[in-house]
């Protein structure tokens, strides 16, 4: 059997954010920049560069390569704080505000289970630092979110390997996407389009399954 891909860390966030923007992204290779995608790249470029430095008695690694071969992810973590006392803590940087929201600690909390797999030890929580606000919010890897972070893992490599993306979900997500304008969620999700789009991905699926017999 052919061996799968490993899938991106930072997908999880996509997928948490929106299933289509992960299914665009990830299944038909697409990508467009906007004003907050900027901003958060801006952000990222005190952490783009792989650097250790010492603060308070813990070493501080910036950009450092991440992966998990039982999980099959790979990414990087923007900082990961090794502590005395053996200690391991991911921080995740981000544009914005402090606020609560699933994708980020999707995100976070994946770091930080690879980060077990490659250091053989219990990684119980990380952080998401916000740029704009200069706050952190701590995020504890429960049996609950490390759940949701397999269930994201498993939907994510279906949709690759079925090349399947989404239908969009046409909410108060879109106007800050930087997708909006390939997406096109207003008129495959409303009125005689969304008929059409949804007879398109029935069409799909029927040239899938003929494909497949
Ligand atoms: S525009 Fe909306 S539906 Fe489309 S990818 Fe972005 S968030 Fe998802």
């Amino acid at each position: 059997m052919q061996e799968e891909e490993p899938i991106l860390i930072s997908a999880l966030a996509q997928y948490g954010y929106c299933t289509r923007r992960c299914g665009l992204m990830h299944v038909e290779q697409l990508y467009e920049e906007n004003p907050y995608t900027l901003m958060g790249a801006r952000g990222h470029t005190q952490v783009d560069v792989e650097d250790v430095v010492s603060v308070r008695g813990a070493r501080i690694e910036r950009a450092l390569p991440l992966w998990s071969d039982r999980l099959g992810l790979v990414g990087r973590a923007d900082v990961v704080e090794f502590w005395p006392d053996g200690t391991i803590y991911p921080v995740e940087y981000k544009h914005g505000p402090r606020r609560h929201n699933l994708f980020d600690a999707l995100q976070v909390c994946a770091q930080g289970m690879c980060l077990e797999e490659m250091f053989g030890c219990s990684v119980e929580k990380g952080a998401i630092y916000h740029i704009s606000s200069r706050r952190r919010r701590e995020v504890l890897f429960t049996e609950e979110l490390r759940t949701k972070v397999l269930e994201a893992i498993a939907d994510i490599r279906d949709m690759i390997r079925e090349g399947r993306v989404p239908p969009p979900v046409n909410d108060k997500r879109c106007p800050n996407c930087s997708l909006h304008d390939i997406c096109m969620p207003e008129v495959l999700a409303t009125g005689r389009f969304a008929w059409h789009a949804k007879a398109l991905y029935r069409l799909e699926e029927m040239e899938e399954e003929e494909d497949e017999s």
